[in-house]
């Protein structure tokens, strides 16, 4: 079963929007946490961080360790966005660097 009509939230400033899953990490987090999208539904759009990722990878599911972690919350598709292009480390004047070292 699939359900077509997408989920929309209410979100202040950008009002009536389809309704986007984010990490708590990547709604809070001031640092570039990565951002991995797990949906190209624009109806149902999902992402979550690269510990997230790593988390997931190393739970193998979504487990209650990995929901906790997580801690999803609900943005409006425009919030997604912007998140998107805040936390994509896909930066090309960065390339010229070869590998990032921390
Ligand atoms: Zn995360
Ligand atoms: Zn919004």
């Amino acid at each position: 079963m699939y359900d077509d009509e997408p989920l929309y939230v209410d979100c202040g400033p950008h009002g009536k929007r389809v309704a986007a899953v984010v990490c708590c990490h990547i709604l809070h987090s001031g640092e570039v946490v990565g951002f991995i999208e797990n949906s190209a539904d624009p109806n149902d759009l999902q992402a979550w961080c690269e510990e997230c990722e790593e988390m997931f990878l190393a739970e193998e599911d979504k487990t209650e360790a990995f929901e906790a972690f997580n801690d999803r919350a609900i943005v409006c598709g425009v919030c997604y966005k912007a998140l998107k292009s805040k936390h994509s480390k896909k930066s090309r004047k960065r390339s010229s660097y070869g590998c990032i070292q921390h």
